[in-house]
């Protein structure tokens, strides 16, 4: 008998996956946590039935997020991930030598524990002597921190449940306070195919608090529609500005100096989301 896995992105399309095994599934205070071994794309993060992360592919999603951001700033030294639990955002930040320290605040224990045990290569990070584990909400935490970091991630679930608030014009607020005078934010912003409402609605968002703001784009196969953006606000550098050739090779498998430059170049439906 085979076993397959289903996630229904939108009522009319979903994604189908053949199944090894389950390996872990836990009813957590805020979601249904799984983790499953899959034929095409290894173990994979899936929280309320949607895949969070999966070990064929993650490393697209956790090296854009980060290290277009911190490419564009000249010196960070401080980071923080809001969301993220999985850890591979802060495995990427800690690639930079002048990260001094890394926090994330994750809502939810359960996802840290089981991508420690379950998906290693994801959370290796989590445990270096950089990196403070908080185990609160994002909004709660970055309400309390002012002019603290270099770089916010946003590296949220979809906007439902806890998350709702992480795509808020009040949370934006709050990052603009909790970012030095030179900070960077950025944020997942789902699919261009899928979510254009949304994301014109936090790009308008982030404009209205931050001088500059930049929408960029993805491709990872499994999350909706494959095509993926992430919306980018900052007080002074501008990623478009970045001089790529500058940029030094890291150990990546999907960023270098060539994709930070390509990634701004908007299809034109994308570009008329933001007009
Ligand atoms: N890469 C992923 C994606 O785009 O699907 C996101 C992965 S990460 C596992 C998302 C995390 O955000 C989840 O573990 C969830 O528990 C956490 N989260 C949701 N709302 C939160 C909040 N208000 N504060 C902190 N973490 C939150």
């Amino acid at each position: 008998m085979e076993l397959w896995y289903t996630e229904k992105q939108t009522p009319n399309v979903g994604i189908t996956c053949k199944v090894n095994k389950t390996c872990h599934r836990e009813k957590t205070p805020y979601q249904d946590l799984a983790v499953i071994d899959t034929e095409q794309f290894g173990r994979m993060l899936v929280l309320d039935g949607v895949v969070q992360t999966s070990v064929a592919d993650e490393f697209v999603y956790h090296e854009m997020i980060t290290h277009v951001p911190l490419f564009t700033h000249p010196n960070p030294k401080k980071a923080l991930v809001v969301g993220g639990g999985d850890g591979g955002s802060i495995r990427e930040i800690l690639k930079h030598p002048t990260i001094e320290k890394a926090v994330l605040v994750e809502i939810d224990q359960a996802v840290v524990e089981a991508s420690k045990k379950y998906l290693p290569e994801i959370s290796v990070g989590l445990s270096d002597s950089k990196v403070e584990v908080n185990i609160a909400d994002g909004i709660e935490y970055v309400k309390q921190h002012k002019n603290e970091f270099d770089l916010i991630v946003v590296d949220s679930t979809d906007p439902v449940g806890p998350a709702v608030g992480l795509f808020s014009l009040d949370f934006y607020k709050s990052i603009f306070e909790a970012l030095k005078e030179d900070g960077i934010f950025v944020a997942q912003t789902e699919s261009p195919f899928y979510e254009k409402e949304l994301i014109k609605k936090v790009y308008n968002d982030v404009k209205s608090i931050f001088p500059i703001t930049r929408l960029y784009l993805c491709s990872i196969p499994t999350y909706p529609s494959g095509l993926w953006t992430f919306t980018l606000g900052s007080k002074k550098y501008d990623p478009v500005e970045v001089d790529v050739e500058k940029i030094p090779e890291l150990d990546t498998k999907y960023y270098s100096g060539r994709i930070h430059k390509a990634a701004f170049a908007l299809p034109k439906f994308v570009e008329d989301i933001i007009k």
